[in-house]
């Protein structure tokens, strides 16, 4: 199991070093979960340093696809890897509605952040409009697509797949688990990667989600802010 928090724009330096420093107590010793952080730029390298010594991996929100170059405001997955960042997630839905993320642009990051030797958690998911006109299965399975036609086999063992229904980030709502169950199916019957979920799990819904054969893990936003919240989440994955 694999369980992922997402911060968005929240938690600076400050609010990082001590996060991490309680979630390092919190979950020492827990087995049979991977457990992931992904803060904003400015405080990874204080959850890097925080976490170093401990099984708990730190990815970036996002990154570049090239080494070096004229991008203004981008970063490049080479200096995260370089500063000790184990990976970056990509094509947040949030980044495709508000930042212009395409699919072909989110098949150079990932292939960028895996040239770099950085793991990649790669987002696909359908909006309610999209779900509602029963366009899903076209729609992730075109996401899922573009992400295949850059990843080379011996990568594969870096990626994963987080299945997150537009609908369902920040809204409370979740998939029902037979959702996410089929949806799961037909990614992992195009590419052979760990596939989470993401959208609103949080400790009281998360076993059920978690229990479901073909998710591997989750992806976790609003609940993985507070430490208490998160640390349930990977303790459910943990018995799952
Ligand atoms: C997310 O941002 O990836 C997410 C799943 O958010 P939330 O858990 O708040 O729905």
């Amino acid at each position: 199991m694999l369980i992922a928090g997402n911060w968005k724009m929240y938690k600076g330096p400050d609010e990082t070093r001590e996060f991490c420093a309680r979630l390092r107590a919190r979950l020492h010793g827990l087995d049979g979960v991977d457990v992931i952080v992904c803060p904003p730029f400015p405080s990874l390298h204080d959850a890097v340093g925080m976490l170093a010594t401990t099984e708990l991996a730190v990815f970036a929100q996002n990154a570049h696809w090239a080494k070096e170059g004229p991008y203004t405001g981008e970063v490049s997955p080479w200096m995260l890897k370089e500063m000790g960042v184990g990976g970056a997630l990509i094509a947040h839905s949030e980044r495709r509605s508000l930042f212009g993320e395409t699919d072909e642009s989110a098949a150079l990051r990932i292939e960028g952040a895996l040239d770099a030797g950085l793991h990649v958690i790669a987002c696909v998911g359908e909006t309610e409009h999209e779900r509602d006109a029963g366009e899903t299965e076209t729609v992730v399975h075109r996401q899922v697509e573009a992400i295949s036609t850059v990843v080379e086999e011996e990568n594969l063992e870096r990626l994963a797949i987080a299945y997150e229904p537009v609908w369902a980030i920040g809204t409370g709502r979740t998939a029902s688990p037979e959702q996410a169950e089929d949806v799961h199916e037909l990614i992992k019957s195009r590419l052979r990667v760990p596939v989470l979920y993401g959208g609103s799990v949080k400790p009281e819904n998360a076993e059920e989600l978690l229990s479901q054969p073909n998710v591997d893990g989750a992806l976790i936003g609003g609940a993985s802010l507070d430490v208490e919240s998160f640390a349930a989440i990977c303790e459910a994955a943990s018995r799952s």
